[in-house]
């Protein structure tokens, strides 16, 4: 979870929404709405609401309200989706982070959305149970939501007992080795992504995504430590890769070329002042797209390992 938008801050300040740590929390009339949109993508809109009873008659009713007030106002294009026959979700791609009105676009679709909502005979329910009524909110795992008093202690329990278990099970040695395996099956895309001529933040994506896929596989633990494990890996992976990625090269250029000499001359020819100077930049610019490419991923392995999603707390 990144940051709460620009857009997201202004629209708490002028309504007077509480802003949490993913979204914010919107008391229209009897309804609440938590909205979301992080400075990560911060023309992404997300809103959350729990009505019932939800039939598909009035399922149809929103959806097609929805489509006819965002073409009308085409500040928000949103679409409509219902889960578990009770949660909405309304996601739109808009101009948040540039058009001026964006902050009262979105207050008015709440406002009319809450009108449709009360139109149709829905009431607003726990975000988890679906139990109608006015509850409580709280913050799960930093999302806000309303839930009711059974759901909140019932969930306390379990991500306590989550929590608990994430300490103690799992290993990082193993963790360590699954994600080594990961990183090495990583070189091979990187390397042919540098084939293709340039150097990609995918590849570090890719990597990234396998290295941690291997880190869970190998029953890594999911602690704090995990994210440095897996940072330490890529590492080694993108300097591995770079080293490799010289040799495929020869190996192309000239087919003569035997593997292990093709393996072992980039690690000669650092000797060679010019040839060290050009293989730092390399390393340098893999490091850093690298970098670029995996950010969001490790950053939400740090979150993980710290326990933020496992949180909940009233708000
Ligand atoms: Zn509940």
């Amino acid at each position: 979870m990144a940051k709460p938008s620009k857009f997201l801050r202004t629209l708490s300040e002028t309504r007077n929404w509480k802003l949490h740590e993913a979204g914010l929390l919107a008391r229209v009339g009897r309804h609440w709405f938590g909205v979301e949109s992080t400075s990560m993508t911060p023309d992404n809109l997300v809103i959350r609401t729990t009505v019932v009873p939800l039939s598909n008659e009035a399922i149809e009713k929103l959806k097609a309200w929805i489509g006819e007030k965002t073409n009308r106002e085409s500040l928000v294009k949103g679409t409509l989706m219902v889960e578990n026959g009770s949660l909405v979700f309304v996601t739109a791609k808009a101009p948040l982070s540039r058009a001026a009105g964006m902050p009262d676009a979105v207050a008015n679709l709440l406002a009319g959305l809450a009108r449709e909502f009360d139109a149709l005979g829905l009431e607003p329910a726990c975000h988890r149970c679906a139990a109608s009524g006015s509850h409580a909110a709280a913050a799960l795992g930093g999302r806000p939501v309303e839930l009711c008093d059974t759901c909140f202690g019932e969930l306390s329990e379990t991500m306590a007992a989550t929590r608990e278990g994430n300490r103690k099970e799992g290993s990082y040695l193993t963790g360590f080795f699954g994600a080594l395996a990961g990183g090495i099956v990583g070189i091979v895309p990187w390397i042919l992504i540098g084939q293709l001529g340039f150097i990609a933040a995918l590849a570090g994506l890719i990597m990234a995504f396998l290295a941690d896929r291997g880190y869970r596989l190998f029953r890594g633990r999911i602690g704090r430590g995990m994210p440095w494990i897996v940072l330490g890996v890529l590492l080694v992976s993108v300097v591995l890769a770079t080293f490799l990625g010289i040799s495929v090269s020869l190996m192309l250029e000239d087919p003569a070329w035997g593997f292990a000499d093709a393996i072992l001359l980039p690690i000669v020819l650092l000797a060679e002042p010019d040839f060290l100077l050009a293989i730092l930049k390399d390393l340098g610019l893999g490091i850093l797209f690298a970098g670029l490419g995996s950010f969001g991923l490790i950053n939400n392995m740090r979150k993980e390992g710290a326990g933020a999603h496992l949180t909940i707390q009233r708000i």
